[in-house]
């Protein structure tokens, strides 16, 4: 390790948290915290509103869920907007919701449903979002450096995500960027916090140092994959996830299978979920796929714990990854009895 007091690690998180600027395409501050992504998220709920405040809570699965109970469990007057999994939220039921009860004061939303496979429309759920003059917190954990996301461009208050996603890093540190009208809430947020007292991580952060001591290893990793994301570019990268995940669909339905997503255009560019077929059980498909193949997918979540399996493709994936999946997908299902069509 290096002093994290030092100028070694100094010089390691500026750089880091420079480059974070142009993945969230913000001119804000990128902080840095020592937390996955579930802290990351916490930090924009309690940096943000009171204990009372009412919140609109956007979910299409379990990770939307999640960023309303910790809303909840923080003190906010929580309003759902559920949806069944497998959907996408709809921009109109967000401005609708929004229009009934002013008294509405921020909307939170997943970008990318890694639980169900979904992509949200953000940028239509922003845009109605800013006419009715709300704050916008937003869950990109599974969805910035890989999936479009124009933090300054959509408007979005508050952006959180985990390193250990698109980053390509192991977990351990949340990267979270808040807009000028965010501080602005920020400055009569009375929710408690300290470890993710965001004001104290921005101001520290243009110094090098962060308040309490951080991950430094991870850090490292950080340096070497942001360095090669900038040499690959946003527009590549984000060209290279789309191309991946129509690859995997279009693998998947080869083989007959179904996918979960309810309409393919808000299928995820990181994730793909898949239903699978009732005579296979998930778990010996993925027990099989990981002892004979050395190909590790996935389950459901919750309610879909044996109804799904999950392919990710994010972040460090080529070509090659993606059609040694798909052949060991085949191949596992084959052993377990399931017969692949022949019209392929
Ligand atoms: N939100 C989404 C969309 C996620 O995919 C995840 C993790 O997979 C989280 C939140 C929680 O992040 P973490 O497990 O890093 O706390």
């Amino acid at each position: 390790m290096v002093n994290h007091r030092g100028s070694q690690f100094a010089n390691l998180i500026k750089k880091a948290s420079e480059q974070l600027k142009a993945f969230f395409q913000t001119q804000n501050q990128v902080m840095i915290l020592s937390s996955s992504g579930t802290g990351g998220l916490e930090a924009a709920v309690v940096n943000t509103l009171s204990p009372g405040d009412k919140v609109l809570a956007v979910s299409i699965g379990s990770f939307g869920d999640r960023f309303g109970s910790i809303a909840e469990t923080c003190g906010a007057e929580v309003v759902p907007l559920a949806y069944e999994w497998g959907q996408a939220a709809d921009p109109a039921d967000v401005c609708q919701a929004l229009a009934q009860d002013p008294a509405i004061k921020a909307v939170l939303v997943t970008h990318n449903e890694t639980s169900t496979g979904i992509t949200n429309p953000l940028e239509e759920i922003a845009k109605v979002v800013r006419e009715a003059d709300r704050l916008i917190l937003v869950d990109g954990v599974s969805s910035l450096g890989a999936i479009p996301l124009d933090t300054d461009g959509w408007g979005l208050d508050v952006v959180v995500t985990g390193s250990q996603k698109g980053w390509m890093v192991p977990p351990g540190l949340a990267f979270v960027t808040v807009s000028e009208r965010g501080w602005k809430a920020n400055e009569s947020a009375k929710m408690p916090r300290f470890y993710f007292d965001l004001a104290r991580h921005r101001d520290m952060i243009s110094n090098g140092q962060t308040p309490w001591t951080p991950t430094v290893s991870i850090f490292f990793g950080l340096d070497v994959a942001l360095d090669r994301m900038a040499e690959e570019g946003l527009e590549r990268i984000f060209a290279r996830h789309a191309r991946l995940s129509q690859m995997v669909r279009d693998g998947v339905k080869a083989l007959g299978l179904e996918l979960y997503a309810a309409d393919e255009r808000f299928a995820s560019a990181t994730v793909t979920a898949v239903k699978c077929p009732e005579e296979i059980k998930v778990a010996a498909l993925r027990s099989l796929l990981e002892k004979e193949y050395d190909v590790i997918l996935a389950g459901g979540q919750g309610k879909l714990s044996d109804k799904i399996f999950r392919i990710g493709h994010l972040g460090l994936v080529e070509e090659d990854d993606i059609s040694h999946a798909l052949t060991a997908l085949e191949g596992a299902l084959t052993q377990l009895g399931y017969t692949v069509p022949a019209q392929r």
